[in-house]
């Protein structure tokens, strides 16, 4: 079962003031996954929760969870200065970016933030670009190549995604070299980043990680005498975008990195080393809805219902094919009795919410509930067929209304075009 975080009561008080379509995001919700993210990985002093920008990249959300002690990983200068504007700086940002540009090297070094080489060439890079000084803190991101696999024989294996084939990071042997440059270079405190599969639905996924760095972390130590300060397992958690499939149980994958550390890293005399994540999705895709408003239907060879949300304002059904729930707000307890394509309105059939969906019958401006847009929603949007980004919101705790982003305008859309608008061509 997906349950709204509202109702169709209180959206037809919100519309009063912003109208559909919108993100609306559920603080109560984000508040209580954060501490219950912190409460599985204490057992660790140095734990902490960087939250992928890119997922969510609202102040507002930033500073929600910089309150229950989260920081930001990065990957571009606007993610970047948002941290900084949000007041999270230091090590509190983590910079795990690839094919980076100079000055955003030089931007996060300046902010105090951890910078994560995606490649073992931009230590000289990264050298240049800051004059020849390197911070105290760094971290190598690590590729093990191959493919990426759960559980040991037969059926219980789970192929998870194809590390060999993404164009981050560094090999054993890169890592290794770049380890000891850096201590060579003066870095005391240094870390190891991997990501090797995105959205894993298993409480297995984190732990296997785990046990594959520290590993890995014990082997450096032994070869180049270099402790390392973290290890970051970095995003890849997931949820279940379908009511039926069960959820990732937090409490169980902080458990599941703590008997790894215990086997692997205490026993080494590596007890002291802090634990780190980049969930972006895990922390914020459950505590997001797209609210749209059902405004055309049409019966040809399917019926249709066209709402007056789009693909620019979700881009996961049309680029992935992915499933997002769909609910229609006071209509919940009602039999679902049509089936249904849910579309929006960009010249591009693959621009639909759902497809073949049994859904109660819909009439005309009811309000539509589309679940599990809190991360990699509102931050992919685009603006296609002159498309604009819709408003984001607040459900506070006392449940109150607060605005996070306005809705784009035609102007904002045509700024970029100030002054151009009578070239003599
Ligand atoms: C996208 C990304 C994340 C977050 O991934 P989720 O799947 O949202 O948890 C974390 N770290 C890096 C480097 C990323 O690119």
């Amino acid at each position: 079962m997906k349950v709204p975080f509202i109702t169709k009561e209180q959206v037809e008080e919100i519309v009063k003031t912003y109208p559909t379509p919108f993100h609306i995001y559920d603080e109560k919700g984000i508040r209580e996954n954060a501490r219950a993210m912190n409460k599985a990985f204490s057992w660790n002093p140095g734990f902490k929760e960087y939250f992928a920008v890119k997922a969510t990249p609202n102040p507002t959300i930033l500073k929600i969870l910089h309150e229950e002690g989260c920081g930001t990983d990065c990957s571009s200068m606007a993610e970047l200065i948002l941290s900084e504007k949000s007041g999270i700086t230091g090590y509190d940002v983590m910079f795990s970016s690839n094919e980076t540009p100079a000055e955003e090297f030089v931007k996060c070094a300046e902010i105090g933030g951890i910078i994560n080489l995606d490649d073992i060439t931009h230590i000289d890079f990264v050298l240049e670009a800051l004059g020849g000084k390197l911070p105290k803190r760094m971290s190598c991101r690590y590729n093990p190549g191959g493919v990426f696999k759960l559980g040991e024989t037969g059926e219980a294996v789970q192929v998870m995604d194809n590390p060999g084939d993404a164009k981050y990071g560094m090999t054993k042997e890169q890592i290794i070299e770049a380890y000891k440059r850096l201590a060579d270079l003066g870095v005391e405190e240094l870390g190891i980043h991997s990501f090797l599969a995105s959205n894993t639905l298993s409480n297995d996924y984190y732990p296997a990680l785990a046990k594959i760095l520290f590993e890995l972390a014990v082997e450096i130590k032994e070869v180049t005498g270099i402790s390392l300060k973290f290890i970051n397992l970095s995003g890849g958690v997931g949820i279940s975008y379908t009511p039926d499939a069960p959820q990732n149980d937090i409490a169980v994958i902080g458990e599941g990195v703590h008997k790894a550390y215990d086997e692997v890293l205490v026993p080494a005399g590596m007890g002291d080393v802090a634990i780190f994540t980049e969930l972006g999705r895990f922390m914020l895709a459950p505590y997001g809805h797209l609210i749209t408003k059902a405004i055309h239907e049409k019966h040809i060879y399917k019926e249709y219902i066209g709402v007056d949300a789009c693909a620019a304002n979700l881009m996961r059904p049309a680029m992935y094919g992915s499933y997002h729930h769909v609910t229609v707000l006071g209509k919940e307890d009602a039999p679902a009795t049509e089936v249904y394509d849910v579309v929006g309105s960009l010249c591009e059939n693959n621009d639909k919410f759902a497809i073949d969906r049994k859904l109660p019958k819909i009439d005309m401006g009811d309000y539509i509930c589309i679940h599990d847009t809190g991360a990699h929603g509102f931050s992919m949007g685009y603006n296609y067929n002159g498309r604009l980004w819709s408003s984001e919101l607040l459900l506070r705790e006392d449940s109150s209304i607060l605005c996070i982003r306005r809705a784009q305008t035609l102007d904002d859309y045509f700024a970029t075009l100030d002054g151009y608008w009578n070239l003599e061509v």
